[in-house]
């Protein structure tokens, strides 16, 4: 592993100015209310300053500008604009063709827009500039024009009865939602609530993470450019326990879209079931197994295994977090996941030739860190990694545990970081097709270790035996499963959790429904008595 950190300048790629920092609330970019009420108080009337929060560039822990700081009263703001452009405006009763040409029109914004928006995410969360130039931001794009093309096929269904009724059902939307997202993503994560919900015909709050908030800003100015109507689509940036709190918690939302900790979801479905019973999707916290058999391809499947927990500096809810290796095959497989980890390149995430850069932030930096300091007390192994990286920014290199077991925290907790719990199962002979054979038991130990977590979000598996992958795939209980793949996504896969991972679902077809409600019509089929 290198040393030193690479400089920016590698990446022949200016950092933009910073253009957005306020709220964008009812098509307009405004200070937060409680920040110009503080400047009341203090006589400073003449020049309305709102209250404000630093975002942190991690690569070095300078802060890059200061945000506008949203609270109870923007977001009751913002709720107002949405509800007056649900009940009022035009954005519910036009066509689905016509919403679709507007998001067709931001998807085409975002793709004019891909270098500044990848360095803004850059430079926010640590991500690498040429995987958001690359995938990250084109997806965004690919969001609206996947759910602009279903816009217009929203339709509900002719019913039957055994009765003499004429029954048929309507799918409306939902109402005024409220996006609640986090940091690893920001730009897939606001789309992948944004855009089903425009097409749907909702309107919305989103409440980005308080340690991104740039992207999410640049959005909402492409989404008024593209002629999104005011009060459709506001963004409140602040923190979770206030404004994420007041969206959560708020009577005149109909439904909030959650994407974070099981922890914070927890609080979001407490907080919906004692304000006005809102309707909740979780998108939450995983603990991801990745199974591999003795006759996968050895050199691919650490590849696979590293690219599945390191991939995002292992910020992501479906990391590889928990390996298993089959025994005959171990010995190999743990020799090469150690090199290919040592040669993994840290640096500038700017750097086209950089695998991993910094974690978001120092909170979450000290988390990791704590977290491997916990697996050595544990028992655990440290056979590469466990240290900070580089002179400054918030780097963790790439670490793999052995000697883990399920009942240590480091393999039931997620850690979010590039931390990796490598553990065997027993290697028998091979015999196939029988239920009670030797390799069947095998098989029965790797599900039921992979089974045994909280979280049911992901799961991988390799081998070349389909048997075994289709029997796997069907008794994980995770709401994804790669066969001979890790990580790929599709903007028509659905994707969400079991268990502690949540429910609800995005992406797909799917992701689309959570945002519309059913509504039942009927009338008799002959005369009315009325
Ligand atoms: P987090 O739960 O701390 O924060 C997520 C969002 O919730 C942020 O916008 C935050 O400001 C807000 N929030 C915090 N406290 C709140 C409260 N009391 N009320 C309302 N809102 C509140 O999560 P994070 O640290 O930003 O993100 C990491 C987590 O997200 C991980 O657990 C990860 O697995 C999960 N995640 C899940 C998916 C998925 O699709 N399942 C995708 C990405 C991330």
């Amino acid at each position: 592993l290198e040393q030193n950190n690479t400089s920016a300048d590698q990446s022949h790629f200016k950092i933009p100015d910073i253009k957005f920092t306020k709220l964008f609330i009812n098509g307009e970019f405004v200070d937060s209310i409680k920040g110009q009420i503080d400047c009341l108080h203090k006589d400073v009337s003449s020049k309305t300053i709102g209250r404000t929060f630093d975002t942190v560039d991690p690569r070095t822990g300078e802060v890059i500008v200061r945000i506008a700081e949203g609270d109870k009263e923007d977001v009751d703001a913002a709720v107002k604009a949405a509800r007056e452009a649900f009940d009022h405006g035009p954005w519910p009763r036009m066509s689905g063709f016509q919403r679709a040409r507007i998001m067709l029109k931001f998807a085409d914004l975002i793709e004019q827009n891909i270098e500044e928006l990848a360095a803004l995410d850059c430079i926010d969360a640590g991500k690498l500039f040429l995987w958001g130039k690359l995938v990250d931001i084109p997806f965004g794009a690919r969001l609206l024009q996947y759910y602009a093309g279903a816009a217009d096929k929203v339709h509900g269904e002719v019913l039957k009865s055994s009765r003499p009724l004429h029954a048929y059902t309507l799918k409306e939307p939902i109402g005024v939602v409220g996006h609640i997202i986090p940091w690893n993503f920001p730009t897939s994560n606001f789309f992948m609530k944004v855009a089903p919900a425009l097409a749907a015909g909702c309107t919305m709050i989103v409440k980005p993470a308080e340690q991104t908030p740039l992207s999410a800003l640049f959005h909402a100015h492409l989404a008024k450019q593209a002629g999104v109507p005011d009060g459709v689509l506001n963004v409140v940036t602040g923190f979770g326990h206030t404004a994420g709190a007041a969206v959560s918690s708020h009577m005149d939302i109909d439904m909030v879209s959650f994407t974070g900790s099981t922890e914070v979801g927890r609080l979001i479905m407490q907080a919906a079931a004692t304000s006005n019973l809102k309707m909740v999707s979780l998108e939450l916290g995983g603990k991801s197994p990745l199974i591999i058999f003795d006759d996968a391809d050895v050199d691919k499947a650490a590849e696979l295994a590293l690219n599945g927990i390191l991939f995002n500096k292992g910020e992501v809810c479906a990391a590889s977090s928990r390996v298993y290796v089959q025994e005959g095959i171990y010995g190999e497989f743990e020799k090469k996941l150690i090199e290919k980890a040592k040669a993994w390149k840290l640096g500038d995430p700017f750097d086209p030739e950089t695998r991993q850069g910094p974690q978001v932030d120092k909170k979450q930096f000290e988390r990791i860190l704590s977290y491997i300091d916990i697996g050595v007390k544990e028992g655990g192994t440290l056979l590469t990694g466990g240290k900070p990286w580089g002179s400054k920014g918030y780097y963790v290199e790439p670490t793999v545990f052995v000697d883990v077991k399920e009942d240590m925290q480091i393999a039931r907790d997620e850690i979010f970081g590039p931390v990796l719990s490598l553990m065997k199962f027993k290697c028998t002979p091979k015999i196939r097709s029988c239920l009670r054979s030797v390799t069947c038991r095998t098989v029965e130990e790797a599900i039921e270790r992979a089974n045994n977590s909280k979280y049911g979000l992901a799961a991988g598996v390799l081998t070349k035996d389909m048997n075994v992958a289709n029997r796997v795939s069907r008794s994980i209980r995770a709401g994804i499963i790669w066969i001979n793949c890790y990580s790929s996504l599709d903007v028509g896969f659905p994707f969400g959790g079991y268990k502690m991972s949540g429910f609800g679902r995005e992406l797909g077809l799917d992701g689309l429904h959570k945002y519309l409600q059913v509504k039942t019509v009927m009338t008799p089929l002959h005369d009315s008595p009325w």
